[in-house]
């Protein structure tokens, strides 16, 4: 898309946006409702779009990227008590005073996804801004092509694209879009980009929310149901083949469990997708030729435990596990974002602690074990955008937990209430009355500064 066209798509939102239909609750209710109806009569096209793109089965895309009308119920379920203004205290002193706080809409938002869940990652923050009253501009990943030219065809067919409008496009339009100014960008990406987004939205004062990645670390002490902790660990790394922003980059595992909980991953990776799992229709592939070749120099670190075998044609890459990887190995040093799981261990948790607190903090952390002095001290000790304990990625599907990093895995947060207030400025309102007019702040000063000096005191 040119420029040109860009900037008549965000000048008729502007125009729309300043008729303040979006403001209206009732407005947004049906909205949201509308936005339900378009997943709940595609979903058979969503999911043919998901199979084309990245193979993945029909239990996956309901999983994680269907399940998402889920964030719209919640939405709709609390959307006017998120809108009242809410009343707060005024000193004793501002006794004739009274203070609220009104959220209002940002304006236009921009909202940039990722290939990896496309529909999801474009839908979840849409339902954020169509409830915080906002007009959005959406720019899914050029790399899934089959799930962004759907986004096109069914967001424009039941929205006003002076409402909610879909651009595609490469990085080239994505910069034409940062050129312009927004209310706020949501990006979500690699850290390298967001940091490119950042400076671009610098330019024109915009607020951003940058959904970043990284390498989550997944800690698994002794104290464990062996069974239950392997099959998190394999559903929760290899589900759409380990492209998951939060799915397990490496695992920190208590040695003297480690033996153990190889023969219990292994055995689960068989269980799963078979012996063959090229063969198996729940495995999916990699999103395209360059991130599998990336992927295929990883599996020259380490020893490979089980997997390690590749399809080019098909992009495949089978679900690996690998031992004796070191710290300066390249699959240490960069997110994975694929079927690789290398695997480390430690014989005190302090030195894993310290492991991970020498990295950027992670988008997730995970501890397996039913230690609760462990869970507390690893709590208080780590930092990360988010932790689950004795599970993988399921923190994502709670809406009431906001979801985001910190650090280098990103800026802000969304989902449910966050969602809300990520696309809404919480304007101070402060109202006097004129019932009473006290004449202490007026000059002359003169035998007032006490009286003053009593209130700082
Ligand atoms: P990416 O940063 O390459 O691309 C993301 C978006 O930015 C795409 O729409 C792309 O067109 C655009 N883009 C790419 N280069 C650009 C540039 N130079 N200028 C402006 N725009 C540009 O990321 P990706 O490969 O699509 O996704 C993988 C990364 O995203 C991983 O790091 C992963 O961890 C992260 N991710 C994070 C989350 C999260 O919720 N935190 C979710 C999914 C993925």
């Amino acid at each position: 898309m040119n420029t040109l066209n860009i900037q008549e798509i965000i000048q008729k939102q502007r125009q729309f946006f300043q008729t303040g239909q979006t403001k209206d609750i009732n407005f947004r209710l049906a909205q949201l409702q509308t936005l339900k109806q378009l997943i709940k009569s595609h979903q058979l096209e969503i999911i043919q779009a998901l199979k084309a793109d990245l193979h993945k089965s029909e239990f996956e895309t309901y999983a994680t990227e269907i399940f998402i009308t889920k964030e719209i119920d919640y939405a709709i379920k609390h959307l006017k008590s998120w809108t009242q203004p809410k009343k707060v205290a005024v000193p004793l002193e501002l006794f004739q005073y009274s203070a609220q706080i009104c959220p209002e809409p940002l304006g236009i938002v921009l909202i940039i996804g990722a290939w990896n869940y496309q529909f999801q990652l474009i839908i979840a923050p849409l339902i954020g801004a169509i409830a915080a009253g906002n007009c959005a501009i959406i720019k899914p990943s050029e790399l899934a092509p089959h799930t962004s030219n759907l986004l096109v065809e069914i967001i424009s067919k039941y929205f006003a694209s002076d409402y909610i409008a879909v651009v595609t496009g490469g990085i080239e339009t994505s910069q034409q879009l940062l050129a312009e100014k927004f209310d706020h960008i949501l990006f979500t990406g690699s850290s390298s980009v967001g940091k490119l987004v950042m400076m671009a939205a610098a330019k024109t004062l915009t607020p951003v929310t940058l959904e970043l990645g990284g390498k989550s670390p997944c800690i698994v002490d002794t104290d464990i149901n062996l069974e239950h902790t392997a099959k998190r660990i394999i559903w929760g790394k290899f589900i759409n083949a380990g492209q998951t922003c939060i799915a397990p980059d490496y695992l920190l595992v208590n040695q003297t469990i480690k033996p153990d909980l190889i023969a219990a991953l292994t055995r689960t990776i068989r269980d799963f997708y078979g012996e063959n799992p090229v063969n198996s229709p729940d495995y999916p592939r990699i999103i395209n030729q360059q991130h599998f070749e990336r992927l295929n120099q990883l599996l020259n670190n380490g020893e490979i435990i089980i997997g390690g075998d590749t399809k080019p044609e098909e992009l495949y890459i089978s679900p690996t596990l690998i031992d004796h990887v070191s710290l300066t190995d390249p699959i240490m040093q960069e997110e994975i974002f694929g079927p690789i799981l290398p695997i480390l261990e430690y014989t005190n948790i302090e030195a894993a602690i310290a492991l991970i607190n020498s990295q950027p903090k992670p988008l997730a952390l995970y501890l397996f074990s039913r230690n609760q002095k462990l869970q507390k001290y690893i709590l208080q000790n780590t930092s990360s955008g988010g932790v689950c304990i004795n599970d993988i990625a399921m923190q994502f599907a709670v809406s009431s937990l906001p979801f985001g990093g910190v650090g280098n895995s990103g800026i802000g947060s969304y989902h449910g209430k966050a969602s809300f207030d990520t696309f809404s400025h919480y304007k101070s309102v402060l109202k006097n009355s004129f019932w009473l007019d006290l004449n202490w702040r007026y000059a002359p000063y003169k035998g007032k500064l006490s009286l003053l000096k009593l209130i700082i005191r």
